[in-house]
């Protein structure tokens, strides 16, 4: 038993920035860089650095940038199913303002193409302990993948972003929902339900899932189960200097803390602490620039832990 994790995988192409332009602005960038990237790609890699064994199932181009995130992913030690198709492989465009802050665009690309599971895939799914997805590779990949694991008894972990509107069946499958602010009140609206403050909206999304993360950014993360009291698991203090992938390193931690607590025997898993450990791991990776390059490992969070 192990994680497994089933999503994107992007080739990121980072633009500094003083100001994220709006509508109609044009600036001029202060550097360039690409760096691998992808929802996927980044949970897979923070969860082995985390000190978790992973499967990644991913779908790539035939193509460079293809060639160079797989080399990326076995070089950190992930064990990746990769299909290599004829799409070429995703890419995003990424602006970071001097502030920290950031705006995306995803080509999805070979991402895309990640449909009609394979019976390869399918073996990997079923072995699962956890099952960790996002929301960039099709979405009915993504319900399928969620069936299989959950009637093979794994945890099913999904962090629904980028957000859209998901099936009942779906969040039926789901055991923990990762989601950031915006994304949970997108979900409740979808649903009919109306939150406009992150711990009623926490209890709302109980309705439809048995336990729920909402990260708050560097206000931290509201762990959520039926039966106790909403908690919050405050940030660390630091300075940010790029919060891309803070959110795939927090998803891709805490299943590694989730993971090791299963190994260690537990019954009931404790999610505030793997919360915990997921948070410090995300306040490493802001300081740094990059998704995948600032990604932590073990021993770092465990040393930042104290
Ligand atoms: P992104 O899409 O940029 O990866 P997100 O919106 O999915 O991020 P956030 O809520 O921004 O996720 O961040 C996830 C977690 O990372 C937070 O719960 C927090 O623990 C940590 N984190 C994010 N920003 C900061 C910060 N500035 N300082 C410290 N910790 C942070």
């Amino acid at each position: 038993m192990s994680i497994v994790v089933l999503g994107s995988a992007n080739l990121d192409l980072v633009y500094r920035v003083q100001n994220i332009p709006g509508p109609g602005e044009t600036v001029l960038a202060a550097s360039r860089a690409s760096h691998p990237g992808g929802k996927g790609n980044n949970q897979a890699t923070a969860a082995v650095r985390a000190g978790a064994a992973a499967s990644f199932i991913v779908s790539v181009g035939q193509d460079e940038a293809g060639a160079m995130l797989l080399d990326g992913l076995e070089s950190d030690g992930v064990r990746v199913s990769a299909r290599r198709v004829t799409e070429p492989t995703g890419t995003a465009l990424i602006t970071v303002a001097d502030s920290g802050e950031n705006s995306i665009v995803v080509d999805s690309g070979a991402n895309s193409l990640l449909a009609e599971l394979t019976e390869t895939e399918l073996g990997i799914i079923e072995e699962a302990g956890i099952l960790l997805m996002q929301l960039e590779v099709p979405v009915e990949t993504v319900g399928r993948a969620a069936a299989v694991a959950h009637a093979a008894g794994a945890l099913v972990v999904l962090n629904a972003a980028p957000i859209r509107e998901l099936e009942a069946e779906l969040l039926a499958a789901v055991d923990l929902l990762i989601v950031n602010e915006h994304e949970a009140f997108r979900l409740l609206a979808d649903t009919g339900l109306q939150a406009t403050e992150a711990t009623v909206a926490a209890e709302l999304l109980l309705e439809l899932v048995p336990a729920v993360i909402i990260t708050l950014g560097a206000a931290g993360a509201l762990v959520a189960e039926r039966g106790k009291s909403v908690r919050t698991v405050p940030a660390f203090e630091v300075t940010a200097v790029d919060t891309t992938g803070a959110g795939d390193t927090f998803c891709g931690a805490l299943v590694a803390a989730l993971e090791a607590q299963r190994e260690a025997g537990a019954n009931d898993l404790e999610l505030e602490s793997a919360a915990r450990f997921a948070s410090a791991a995300a306040a490493i990776s802001v300081q740094r620039a990059g998704a995948v390059p600032s990604i932590p490992g073990r021993q770092e969070i465990e040393d930042f832990l104290g």
